[in-house]
């Protein structure tokens, strides 16, 4: 508590700061209660001192509220969140309009999957590394299979693994590289032969030894006989050879 002594000497402090401030609007009041700054300032003052004490007792307070009103505060709250996401997302938040199909049901449902691996894959693909050093022979048959369903996707994947591997963040997509397919019209960019999904590749045309990139503008569709030839040429110096051996 604040003894009058401090009171008094506060007001005369105020009183001089008022003064001071002639031209800022405040009408300086002679009953320091009903002046709002002296207000203020007292309450500020008598935190200061007994902070910890007013803290502290709030606290219990409040602890003594909540264990006495706590179902009616838990209604409140669910309450009050639901009316908040209904101004955010709009009236109809939390009335469904009508079933959801089974294709709907069915995404979600892989979405939650999705995020569970991401979440979760760290742990999960350490597993997946045991059980591929475990039964070796199962996952090679797995391996062909899958190669074999779709050998383009199986080829993209080494790829990134490789790029992975070797410190090159980027890679082309699967998209991308069907599209330039398209644009080489499936025709191998060297030798022009038809690229089937048997024979086809990615080349580089600075290879990656030499110092090429991942970057699309470095990447043509070619046959694998070319790929193979080519080795670590560039796809000038293969031409050239292309042309000299006649192939
Ligand atoms: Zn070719």
């Amino acid at each position: 508590m604040l003894r009058r002594l401090e009171f008094v000497s506060l007001r005369r402090v105020f009183r001089a700061e008022l003064e001071s401030k002639e031209d800022s609007g405040h009408i300086y009041c002679s009953m320091p209660y009903k002046d709002k700054a002296v207000r203020n300032a007292r309450a500020r003052q008598k935190r200061a001192i007994h902070g910890d004490a007013i803290r502290e007792y709030h606290r219990l307070y409040q602890r003594k509220y909540r264990a006495k009103h706590l179902s009616k505060l838990r209604a409140y709250q669910r309450e009050w969140a639901i009316a908040q996401r209904r101004k955010i997302r709009g009236e109809n938040f939390g009335k469904r309009k009508r079933k959801k199909t089974d294709r709907e049901i069915r995404q979600t449902r892989l979405a939650r999957k999705r995020r569970y691996h991401y979440r979760h894959r760290e742990r999960i693909n350490v597993g997946k590394r045991q059980k591929r050093t475990d039964n070796p022979e199962k996952f090679r048959g797995i391996d062909r299979l899958r190669y074999w369903l779709d050998p383009e996707k199986r080829r993209h994947q080494s790829r990134v693994a490789r790029a992975k591997r070797t410190g090159q963040s980027c890679y082309i997509s699967l998209e991308d590289w069907k599209a330039l397919l398209v644009r080489f019209d499936f025709r191998c960019a060297y030798c022009g032969t038809e690229i089937t999904k048997r024979n086809r590749s990615l080349d580089h045309r600075v290879p990656l030894v030499r110092g090429g990139t991942n970057d699309i503008s470095n990447l043509v569709p070619s046959c694998l006989r070319c790929n193979q030839q080519k080795h670590s040429m560039t796809a000038e110096e293969f031409l050239i050879y292309f042309e000299a051996n006649s192939l």
